[in-house]
């Protein structure tokens, strides 16, 4: 039987339960990675967790709201407690709690919405660096946006949270690069799932979205997952602070 490409890795991917976190957590665990799902609800652990067991994947699963220090220190813990080590981290969960103008948006929003966004990421990136130290390397995947290249009008202040990511990318990788911990990021397009759904649930938005697409569409979760797992792979030993957009021609570069 020929191994996969992460064989022998374990993963931790946070907001992993639907959408674009459980297509990376799901391609990674095909790859051949053991992988660490999680999310806020227990409800939605137990779900995606019995999904992908019954698909032949080696994967477990515990809650964890990244806004929560306790929550981010559990999941390590767990990770190691159940595979022995971390390899890769996948950095997904966010947060859009506001739509309309940016002057409009309320001090608290810009507060979650960077606590979530951005000093979670980095927390996060702080619990595990040092077992990555330990065995050697690892890496790290930040999920950002297009929306942080090009910000959206009606979401400023998380397309600006996204903007941040760029920059916590290229400052991670360079500062972890001796520790042979490489840090890319991904930023996906339009992407169909709930978290998207004010974009593309009525047909009108849906069409008028479309139109600013080079492919006409939005994009499925699965269309992300490759490139996690090509930058956590072997053939990607050379790639730092990148950051890959998978978006269908949407035209996205600061
Ligand atoms: P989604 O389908 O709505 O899934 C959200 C997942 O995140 C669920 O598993 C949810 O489970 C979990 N979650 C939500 N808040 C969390 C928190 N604070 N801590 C831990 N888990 C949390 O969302 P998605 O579209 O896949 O988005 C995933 C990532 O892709 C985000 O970083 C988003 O910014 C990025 N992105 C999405 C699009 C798009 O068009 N969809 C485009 C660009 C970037 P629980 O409810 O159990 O917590």
């Amino acid at each position: 039987m020929q191994l996969g490409v992460l064989s022998g890795k374990v993963a931790v991917v946070t907001a992993s339960t639907k959408g674009i976190g459980l297509a990376i957590a799901r391609r990674l665990a095909r790859d051949g990675a053991q992988v660490m799902i999680s999310s806020r609800k227990q409800d939605s652990v137990d779900q995606a967790l019995g999904q992908l067991l019954a698909e032949g994947l080696s994967v477990s699963g515990t809650v964890c709201h990244v806004g929560k220090n306790k929550d981010q220190e559990l999941l390590v813990n767990e990770t190691l407690r159940r595979h022995g080590r971390i390899d890769i981290l996948v950095s997904n969960a966010a947060t859009n709690p506001f739509i309309g103008r940016i002057l409009d948006c309320p001090e608290e929003v810009w507060d979650k919405t960077f606590e979530v966004n951005v000093k979670a990421p980095f927390l996060l990136t702080k619990l595990v660096v040092p077992h990555m130290e330990l065995q050697g390397g690892g890496s790290i995947v930040l999920v950002g946006s297009v929306a942080g290249y090009r910000p959206f009008p009606t979401i400023g202040v998380y397309s600006i949270s996204k903007t941040a990511l760029l920059g916590l990318t290229k400052l991670l990788a360079d500062e972890l690069a001796p520790a042979n911990i490489r840090v890319n990021g991904i930023a996906p397009g339009l992407i169909k799932t709930q978290f998207s759904a004010f974009l593309w649930s009525d047909d009108n938005s849906r069409q008028r979205f479309e139109k600013i697409i080079s492919m006409r569409r939005f994009g499925e979760p699965e269309e992300c997952a490759g490139t996690v797992s090509f930058l956590c792979s072997q053939d990607a030993t050379y790639i730092t602070g990148e950051t890959i957009a998978m978006s269908g021609g949407f035209h996205c570069r600061l």
